[in-house]
């Protein structure tokens, strides 16, 4: 079983990053106002000026929290089951900021696999992608790859039922050790 882990909105909560950034410098935002993907948008901020302040918060990428506390042994448990990598879509100058925080927080996983577009990843050859982008989502499943919808406000329109929502990530571990049973 291959499995592909996301970093960015599934196991690394930069938008916490990035909104207590944002709120210095413009109005206000919170976390549960973000209804959208493109949400930035409807605050007058543009995409290159968006994903240009992601890339400065990973600078800082000791102070990127986890999304969950138990995130490590969730990754040791996937490791069981199967082959994880980390696949995340990012601008090359971030990855060894990302490499860093992997191994801060003593992430489970074997390979690295940088790209630069998300929906670049519904062309790797995984069996499952757990991801929070419901733009990936869609283009994952149109490949016709499995997909573990990691629940964020920014997904939470995405009602296409092939992909399975998970609010935890451990929700993962028995939805992936009962699609391994089933190919038996
Ligand atoms: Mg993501």
């Amino acid at each position: 079983m291959k499995i592909a882990l996301d970093v960015d909105g599934v196991i690394a909560d930069v938008i916490a990053s990035w909104i207590s950034y944002n709120n210095k410098i413009r109005p206000t935002i919170l976390k549960s106002q973000i209804s959208e993907w493109d949400f930035w948008k409807n605050h007058g901020i543009n995409k290159f000026d968006f994903y240009n302040e992601l890339s400065t918060c990973w600078k800082s990428w000791k102070n990127i929290p986890l999304t969950e506390n138990n995130i490590a042994s969730v990754t040791d448990k996937l490791s069981n089951l199967g082959t994880v990598d980390i696949v995340t879509a990012r601008e090359e100058s971030t990855h060894n900021d990302v490499k860093n925080w992997l191994k801060l927080h003593k992430i489970n996983f074997k390979n690295y696999v940088g790209v630069l577009e998300g929906i670049e990843k519904s062309q790797l050859d995984y069996d499952i992608f757990i991801d929070d982008s419901p733009l990936n989502a869609k283009s994952m499943l149109e490949e016709g790859k499995s997909v573990i919808l990691y629940s964020q406000p920014w997904n939470e329109s995405f009602n296409d039922n092939r992909a399975m929502r998970i609010r935890e990530l451990q929700t993962a571990v028995p939805i992936i050790d009962k699609m391994i049973n089933e190919s038996k």
